[in-house]
């Protein structure tokens, strides 16, 4: 392949994580995005391939007993010319951490926020994360067809809540259940949909200069009017437009649209992948990668076991980072310290899992793990030996004590543990002084207990008995001759060490955090850790 092609190739690709407090209409939204994409026909399948695919590949039975999706995927589709990667994130907030890990393979985001209820609790969580990579923002305003506060109230939360500016890229036209159509602000267009039936299939759209009498009189003289003062008011007192800050995450571009209708999908989709940006370069240790490299090279962001119980199989997503991947190619594992040849490569299509035969940067594949990798390591050319920056362990709320039930059982007990650890979906920590004797998990949702002592007992034939502790927040410790005798806490505080030997502390409440601060002036307390 030459370089032209590969550049073409790459150049091509988006690829962008959904994100948004539960309810808001991400699953709507991705659904839609894939029928516009053409990847599905009708709207409504994306349900239903949810509730075949419980049927037959969920590696557990808890997505079924509680109808959430628990683990993310990712939809390739193609649009315009564009190959398209979503990353598909799980819907249920206590499956948070895996969310923020997906975060970490986005080149970008979209955010979906339901105008009724404006920025929620799950939304400002997963900002941060984003904010903390400096990817674009894209913000969906969604259920314009409904009742809701108004475009510029949202606007000032945004900006108040999560501390970014904003620009809306159209506006909409008769709000509270009357929603017509948007204004496109690039092109002083008015863009009128037509009700369709019921968001099933792609909507047609009525297009035409903002000044066109036919608009004022379809729109009727006070809508008309009242748009136009909204968008005079937006010119003079807004933001300005700067791609710039778009790129680097300060200003957010705003949509506003419903997803279940289907109004306003189209110009949000082309106007976003007009606006975000192909793969990036990625920091290593030897620099930034350029991702038109000729040389593969990609992370691991997410490790999944038995998604297929038939088989107990362990898959690794990959994020591939620069250069080409092609089907059976041996690359080395840096980590590791070894060839690993990559056969079974899968990708995930709109609806299903196929054998992958060649992949580019941007993509994201699945590789079978035998229990080599652990989140975040790289995979590069067998000549390469870069590595690239880990991914940051997110802080767990809830915190219990396990034992398995059984002595007997306790190499099974430790294995199981071990393995879901470096999956990710659990943290291990240790009292110094006990050792193994007693070990606490941490968790940054409480269902993610549920979902342990089931796997624990499923996969592993251990049954265990867990006791939660009531610490809620974790500070890793910095600090030179780290001596956990010497060092000031309060009593209601607990030192432990992480799986890397690493002192952590944990905390009942945040006035404790604030004491042992101020008794350790020269520690340096972290609530992500970097480390792995
Ligand atoms: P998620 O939890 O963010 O994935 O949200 P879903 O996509 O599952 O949507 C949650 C609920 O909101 C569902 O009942 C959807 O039908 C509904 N919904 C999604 N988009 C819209 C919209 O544009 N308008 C209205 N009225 N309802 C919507």
């Amino acid at each position: 392949m030459t370089q032209q092609d590969l550049s073409k190739q790459i150049k091509r690709r988006r690829t962008f994580a959904i994100i948004s407090h539960p309810d808001a209409g991400k699953t709507t939204l991705t659904e839609k995005l894939l029928l516009y994409g053409g990847a599905i026909r009708l709207a409504g399948s994306v349900k239903s391939r949810r509730s075949q695919k419980h049927a037959v590949s969920d590696w557990m039975e808890i997505e079924k007993q509680r109808g959430i999706s628990v683990t993310s995927s990712v939809l390739q589709f193609e649009y315009n010319g564009y190959c398209i990667n979503i990353l598909d994130t799980p819907g249920h907030q206590d499956f948070s951490e895996d969310t923020y890990r997906t975060l970490m393979a986005a080149d970008s985001a979209v955010m979906v926020i339901d105008c009724a209820k404006g920025v929620e609790e799950q939304t400002k969580k997963l900002f941060h994360v984003c904010k903390m990579r400096g990817i674009p923002i894209f913000t969906f305003i969604n259920k314009l067809d409904r009742a809701g506060k108004s475009p510029f109230e949202l606007m000032e939360e945004i900006e108040k809540v999560l501390g970014i500016k904003s620009y809306p890229m159209n506006w909409p036209i008769g709000t509270d259940g009357d929603f017509k159509g948007v204004y496109n602000r690039s092109k002083s267009q008015i863009e009128l949909f037509s009700d369709g039936n019921h968001g099933q299939s792609v909507v047609s759209s009525i297009v035409g200069d903002v000044g066109d009498v036919a608009f004022k009189e379809h729109l009727g003289e006070q809508q008309h009017q009242q748009l136009m003062e909204e968008i005079e008011l937006l010119d003079m007192a807004g933001d300005e437009f700067n791609l710039n800050k778009i790129l680097n995450g300060q200003l957010t571009p705003i949509f506003f649209g419903s997803a279940m209708t289907n109004f306003g999908v189209q110009p949000f989709l082309e106007s976003f992948l007009s606006l975000t940006t192909p793969p990036a370069g990625r920091t290593s240790n030897i620099g930034e990668i350029d991702p038109l490299s000729n040389e593969f090279s990609g992370f691991i962001f997410k490790i999944q076991a038995n998604m297929n119980p038939t088989h107990r199989d362990r898959i690794a997503f990959l994020r591939i980072c620069s250069g080409k991947f092609d089907k059976g190619m041996t690359v080395n594992h840096v980590q590791g310290n070894k060839k690993v040849r990559l056969s079974q490569p899968q990708q995930f299509m709109a609806q299903d899992r196929v054998i992958v035969e060649e992949a580019y940067a941007g993509d994201i594949i699945g590789i079978h793990d035998p229990g080599i990798f652990r989140i975040g390591d790289t995979l590069c050319h067998l000549q390469d030996k870069i590595m690239y920056e880990g991914i940051p362990v997110f802080a767990p709320e809830h915190f219990a004590k396990i034992y398995a039930k059984n002595s007997l059982k306790r190499k099974h007990f430790l294995k199981g543990i071990s393995q879901i650890a470096e999956e990710g979906a659990i943290q291990v920590f240790k009292r110094p002084q006990l050792g193994v004797e007693e070990l606490i998990v941490g968790v940054v949702g409480a269902l993610q207990f549920e979902v342990l002592e089931y796997r624990l007992n499923n996969e592993y034939g251990v049954e265990v008995v867990m006791n939660q502790l009531p610490y809620k927040y974790i500070r890793w410790v910095e600090m030179e001759n780290f001596d956990a005798d010497s060092f000031g806490v309060t009593m209601d505080t607990l030192i432990v060490e992480d799986e890397d030997q690493q002192p952590v502390l944990l905390f009942q409440n945040e006035w404790s955090i604030d004491r042992v601060k101020e008794r350790n002036p020269k520690a340096v307390l972290k609530d992500i850790s970097s480390r792995r």
